[in-house]
């Protein structure tokens, strides 16, 4: 092994998801090329300390790994805003139809108590206009009567 060449068995990983901006130990991350072998040119993260100290176990970070780990990171993330949306999808349909339920209710029940209003109100109507014919027949009655009597 050369004295920049690293691998991650080596230094075993502290666990860090997607992208990591700063070591354990406080400093910063920087990226370098591997240069093994097996990993060659291939790009990791690093603190700077790291570099002096290959005993520590430093922060060590593939950076097409931290990729693929951001990746799935942003995939899951959008599955929760799917479901979370689907969810006040579904919160807002119920409330609707709960809505509808309550109107329809409320405008059913006025309907009836404008129709029994209605009703009533005619019914009144047909009776004053029954009895005023009932009048006018009387009097008409009463009116033949009299022109009866002083013709004979
Ligand atoms: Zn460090």
């Amino acid at each position: 092994m050369t004295s920049s060449s690293t691998s991650s068995a080596h230094f075993p990983r502290i666990s860090n998801h997607g992208e990591p901006t700063r070591c354990w130990c406080g400093e910063g991350i920087t990226t370098f090329g591997s240069s093994t072998a097996e990993n060659m040119y291939r790009r990791f993260y690093r603190c700077q300390i790291a570099r002096d100290r290959k005993t520590e176990n430093h922060l060590f970070k593939w950076i097409d790994e931290a990729l693929i780990d951001k990746i799935w990171m942003v995939d899951a993330k959008h599955e929760r805003v799917a479901q979370e949306i689907t969810k006040f999808e579904e919160r807002v349909m119920e409330k609707v139809k709960s809505e509808i339920v309550r109107v329809e209710a409320e405008m059913s029940e006025k309907l009836e108590e404008k129709v029994n209003l209605e009703i009533a109100r005619v019914e009144q109507e047909m009776k004053q206009k029954l009895k005023i014919v009932t009048v006018a027949m009387v009097v008409v009655g009463e009116i033949v009567g009299i022109w009866t009597s002083l013709t004979v």
